[in-house]
């Protein structure tokens, strides 16, 4: 199946800079089944650091599935190296930044749910605010370096292949 990409976009107000923290983020995806078309109805995650051994050589899987419908065993993992922060660009024109690219195997993820985790920087060498919840699709703080608000908001996503 390939790989697919996640982008974002935001609207952000003095930000510089969304990352997922570290290793121990989670991607909440559902996926669909590329052999039945059966898609997950509750949310899974993916992280880096819950790592499985691959049915081949160095492969490492992040999520292995059983499809509830055609009982075909499915994987993916995500790229480590793909991973990327999504940046400011200017303040009128956001537009679609990869920020995670995942290698799927049997299926694709289908829907993405920003949740806890996020490590982001405020403009102009102002604050960095760890674990940034983004559930409600959208924050607000106060970065008292820089003595302005600072947000992000209408959060977007889709999925994107990649070669
Ligand atoms: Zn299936």
């Amino acid at each position: 199946m390939g790989k697919k990409a996640l982008q974002i976009k935001a609207k952000l107000e003095n930000v510089g800079e969304i990352k997922p923290s570290g290793p121990d983020f989670r991607w909440y995806l559902k996926f669909v089944c590329g052999n039945c078309g059966e898609v997950s109805d509750k949310w899974n995650y993916v992280s880096l650091s819950e790592a499985f051994p691959g049915e081949r050589g160095n492969t490492v899987n992040h999520i292995v599935m059983k499809c509830k419908l055609c009982s075909r065993v499915n994987s993916m993992s995500i790229l480590k190296d793909s991973i990327k922060p999504y940046i400011a660009v200017n303040d009128e024109d956001e537009e679609f930044q990869t920020i995670v690219i995942f290698d799927c195997r049997g299926m694709e993820p289908t829907d993405f749910s920003a949740r806890e985790g996020w490590t982001v920087k405020a403009v102009n060498d102002g604050k960095e605010f760890t674990d940034v919840d983004l559930s409600e699709g959208e924050w607000v703080d106060y970065c008292d370096k820089i003595n302005e608000p600072v947000g992000i908001y209408e959060i977007e996503y889709r999925f994107v292949h990649v070669k």
